[in-house]
């Protein structure tokens, strides 16, 4: 793994599959690790308030102390070890609403360099939702705010231009 590889997305995915496998006669396991996937699906949504850490702290150190079997007692273990090594994500998800690694789709910045854009106008007219605006042969513009995140400027500009 490496720097375009999300922390907070990678223990939301580890989170998700002891969800799926806690047999549920714990009420930590079987409800605690439900509650931690929904405030990390929170922040990877873009949605992630501060107290939020606090949260997932507490309810990872019931959970490892409560849980009857190995599967509880380690599953908060990829929240905290990326909470531990790699906090400035969670915080960047959460105060900056940006996902460090442009994976986490509900944060991605989709922009054009206006070094590369020869002003085609080919991604203006594919995109779904009137996001793009500019004169030909200038450097277009996304607005974000109408931007929807599909992609297809992406995939569309001959040039490269759009990320
Ligand atoms: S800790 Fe083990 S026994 Fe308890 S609910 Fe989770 S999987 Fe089942
Ligand atoms: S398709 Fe690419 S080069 Fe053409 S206007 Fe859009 S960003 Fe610029
Ligand atoms: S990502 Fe989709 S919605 Fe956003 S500007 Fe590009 S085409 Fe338009």
């Amino acid at each position: 793994m490496d720097d375009t590889k999300c922390m907070v997305n990678l223990a939301k995915f580890y989170l998700g599959f002891t969800v799926d496998e806690s047999c549920g006669k714990c009420t930590p396991c079987r409800i605690g690790t439900k509650r931690m996937l929904e405030i990390l699906e929170k922040i990877t949504e873009g949605n992630g308030e501060t107290e939020d850490l606090e949260k997932l702290e507490r309810l990872a150190k019931t959970i490892q102390k409560a849980s009857v079997c190995g599967l509880g007692q380690t599953a908060p273990n990829p929240v905290l070890s990326t909470m531990k090594y790699f906090r400035d994500e969670y915080v960047a998800h959460i105060r900056d609403k940006k996902c460090p690694a442009n994976e986490c789709k509900a944060l991605k910045a989709i922009q054009i360099d206006p070094e590369k854009c020869k002003g085609c106008g080919i991604c203006k007219k594919n995109c779904p939702v009137n996001a793009i605006t500019g004169e030909v042969k200038q450097p277009h513009k996304i607005d974000e705010d109408i931007c929807i995140k599909c992609g297809t400027c992406v995939s569309k500009c001959p040039f490269k231009a759009i990320s």
